[in-house]
């Protein structure tokens, strides 16, 4: 059994609002949503970070893209946009040592990144 918290949404062990999942990637409601549409894109396989990326593990991040295409359409901010984040480390803020992208938008988010 796995202490990370993401590990444990995929394992259902924990509850969550799950949005999309296919082999790879499952998607979820982020607990404490800044935005309308705030959904976390987490790949199955445990990844502490995009630090942890590499040449074999790479084509997550693919994977996760296509699932953000679908994730946006089904909550129906595709046309719109959304912005797509990643936390990598500590200076970034990264909680949760899951690699993970925040899918946020159904509101105008400007221009600024920070
Ligand atoms: P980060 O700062 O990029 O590591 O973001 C971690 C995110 O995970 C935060 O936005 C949290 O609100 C979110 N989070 C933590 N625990 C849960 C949970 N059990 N279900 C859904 N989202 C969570
Ligand atoms: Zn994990």
């Amino acid at each position: 059994m796995s202490d990370c918290v993401f590990c444990k949404i995929i394992n259902r062990e924990i509850p969550s609002q799950i949005v999309y999942e296919d082999e790879k990637v499952i998607a979820f409601k982020d607990i404490n949503p800044v935005a309308p549409v705030h959904v976390l894109l987490v790949p199955k396989n445990h990844i502490t970070s995009v630090k942890e990326v590499n040449t074999d593990n790479v084509s997550i991040i693919g994977d996760i893209h296509l699932a953000a295409n679908e994730v946006a359409k089904k909550m129906g901010i595709y046309d719109r946009g959304f912005r797509l984040i990643n936390n990598c480390g500590a200076d970034a803020g990264q909680t949760v040592q899951h690699l993970h992208y925040h899918l946020i938008g159904g509101v105008n988010l400007g221009t600024k990144i920070v």
